[in-house]
């Protein structure tokens, strides 16, 4: 398991900063965003550390699919009939944490589109 001491999200993961658990399993770890931008927004986490999607390598289908499969967990656990996941890849994009996670965003009409 990769571990960054210096990383906010590893150091959530080894409980050594509170968060609001939503779900966990072996693999991941969900929690509730501190600063939400709907009504459920929860980050998905792998707990093994891995910066972005796009240093993902083929060692880490497991890990991606562990998180894919979580994010359908989350929502179910939290009666979302619609939500929407986002992976932010790069500062460009808004990625501010630097340890892969994804956001289930839901509870409010997802009208707004990108495409
Ligand atoms: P990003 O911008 O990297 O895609 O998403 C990082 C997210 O982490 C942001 O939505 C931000 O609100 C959230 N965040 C930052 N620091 C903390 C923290 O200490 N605890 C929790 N629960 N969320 C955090
Ligand atoms: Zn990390």
């Amino acid at each position: 398991m990769r571990r960054d001491p210096d990383c906010l999200f590893c150091r959530i993961v080894k409980g050594e900063i509170p968060s609001a658990k939503v779900y966990e399993d072996d693999a991941v770890l969900a929690f509730r965003d501190i600063n939400p931008a709907a009504p459920t927004h929860v980050l998905v986490v792998p707990k093994d550390h891995v910066a972005t999607l796009a240093e993902c390598g083929d060692g880490d289908r497991a890990l991606l699919a562990d998180v894919m499969l979580a994010a359908g967990k989350v929502a179910g656990l939290e009666k979302l009939d619609a939500f929407r996941l986002i992976v932010n890849n790069g500062s460009g994009a808004g990625q501010t944490v630097f340890h892969l996670h994804a956001h289930v965003l839901g509870g409010k009409p997802m009208g707004e589109r990108l495409l």
